[in-house]
């Protein structure tokens, strides 16, 4: 699983999403103003110490 840092292009606000799958990354929208026009500035791997 990953945490994605999105910006929105519309309104600049910034969030983070969780990330299962690569695809999911197509669905997500701002929370704000509901833009899809988004830039990824930051990706966190989160590794579980149980695989
Ligand atoms: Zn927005």
């Amino acid at each position: 699983m990953q945490i994605y840092t999105f910006k929105c292009s519309s309104c600049g606000e910034e969030f983070e999403v969780e990330i299962y799958a690569s695809l999911q990354v197509l669905e997500v929208k701002c929370p704000e103003c509901g833009s899809d026009d988004l830039e990824v500035i930051n990706i966190v791997n989160l590794c579980s110490p149980f695989g």
